[in-house]
């Protein structure tokens, strides 16, 4: 199925030819969707087709969007799962119970309550520590000596930029693994395996499917042959949650513009926090992108090529005035997520009003359409 693309291909090469993967059968230029979840054996009683016994432990269209990930990655190995929370759970679910985790703070609200309460149940110590503040991440490694870490970068919603290379250095030092959340940035804007990351997680459902139609998470892996993973693989495997066929052929269709769609979000983005930092209503723009950001200088690093789709900004005026604001706007929907081609808006205290998120704060998630025209409307919405 697959004409083995040469490993030097760039990813908007690799992404626009889903790595190569046509229709056998047809010479189709496009993949076909397999959805049979049993696979005959031959008179021998082998599998007529290795590897395809039954579809819960291996189907045709996961493993032709987990090769074409790997490769954007850098990766050895990729999994792809129901949903994003699918993929945090069965990275927890490896965790003997007793261990020791570290686990950024104030990262999407999701994660952060379900492993406070998975962690409970199975009597792992959950430490939370701000691991932008890198000192305070080393300090709290050798505290607490964690099994496995866990960052995202930019953080959501407070797009807080994490040093990928000091704290895999920091946890590996005391023998654990460091895991990313780079749903924000997709492989395309940073690929956290050769910053050290052990896994790379991802919320398929954002910007690598980029349509708002396919709920999806994904992991991968720098070392197929680690524990973890293998225990990752067994547990996906004998648990079940895996990704069904028609969801895994749309992501792959969708991941074939990643990289345009990745380019043009983070530019308008970018167009767009210039503006809002020069808004007489606004007391703050949360963007990577801005010299004033303080983890510009970390995320001029990591980042290549731009800054991503997410963009927090403080109205002046608290609750009142942003919740004015969001009722005004007509282009940007007001609907959680990000990474799709339209553009939202969402007020996040109003969602998680018990963790410190500024009462005027607005975060957006920046679509394709025309920058120009999203800059008109939050001007008409801010009042100009
Ligand atoms: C959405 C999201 C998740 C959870 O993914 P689902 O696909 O909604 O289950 C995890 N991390 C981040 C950063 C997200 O934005």
């Amino acid at each position: 199925m697959s004409q083995n693309p040469k490993p030097s291909l760039h990813p908007a090469t690799i992404a626009a030819q889903a790595g190569g993967l046509l229709d056998a059968d047809t010479g189709g230029v496009v993949p076909p969707i397999h959805p049979a979840t049993t696979f005959v054996r031959g008179e021998d009683y082998a599998p007529v087709v290795e590897g395809n016994v039954y579809s819960r432990t291996a189907a045709p269209n996961g493993r032709m969007v987990e090769g074409v990930l790997a490769e954007l990655e850098g990766a050895q190995d990729a999994m792809v799962f129901p949903s994003g929370m699918a993929a945090v759970a069965a990275v927890f679910r490896t965790l003997p119970a007793g261990a020791c985790v570290l686990v950024q703070s104030q990262i999407y609200w999701g994660t952060t309550a379900w492993i406070r309460d998975f962690c409970t149940r199975r009597t792992i110590t959950l430490i939370e520590v701000e691991a932008s503040d890198t000192d305070a991440f080393v300090a709290a490694c050798a505290a607490h000596k964690p099994a496995l870490a866990w960052i995202e970068t930019p953080s959501n919603p407070w797009l807080r930029i994490v040093d990928i290379s000091a704290c895999a250095q920091a946890v590996h030092g005391e023998g654990g693994i460091l895991v990313a959340d780079m749903t924000t940035c997709t492989p395309i804007l940073t690929r956290a395996l050769d910053f050290g990351a052990d896994i790379v997680m991802h919320s398929a459902t954002k910007g690598l499917n980029g349509h708002s139609d396919v709920l999806a998470g994904a992991l991968s892996v720098a070392d197929a042959n680690s524990y973890i993973w293998q225990a990752i693989r067994t547990d996906r495997d004998m648990a079940g949650a895996v990704l069904g066929p028609f969801e895994a052929w749309l992501l792959l269709r969708g991941m074939r513009t990643l990289p345009l769609r990745v380019e043009r979000m983070s530019s308008n983005a970018q167009k767009l926090a210039e503006y809002l930092s020069d808004h007489p209503a606004v007391e703050t723009v949360l963007y990577p992108g801005l010299t004033t950001h303080t983890g510009h200088a970390l995320a001029v690093q990591q980042m290549k090529g731009g800054f991503g789709p997410l963009l927090s900004f403080v109205v002046k005026g608290e609750a009142e005035a942003a919740l004015a604001a969001v009722a005004r706007l007509k282009l940007f929907h007001r609907a959680t997520s990000l990474g799709g081609v339209e553009s939202l808006v969402e007020h996040r205290h109003t969602i998680e009003p018990h963790t410190g998120i500024p009462e005027g704060l607005l975060r957006l998630s920046v679509g394709i359409e025309d920058a120009g025209d999203l800059i008109e409307d939050l001007g008409q919405a801010l009042g100009q």
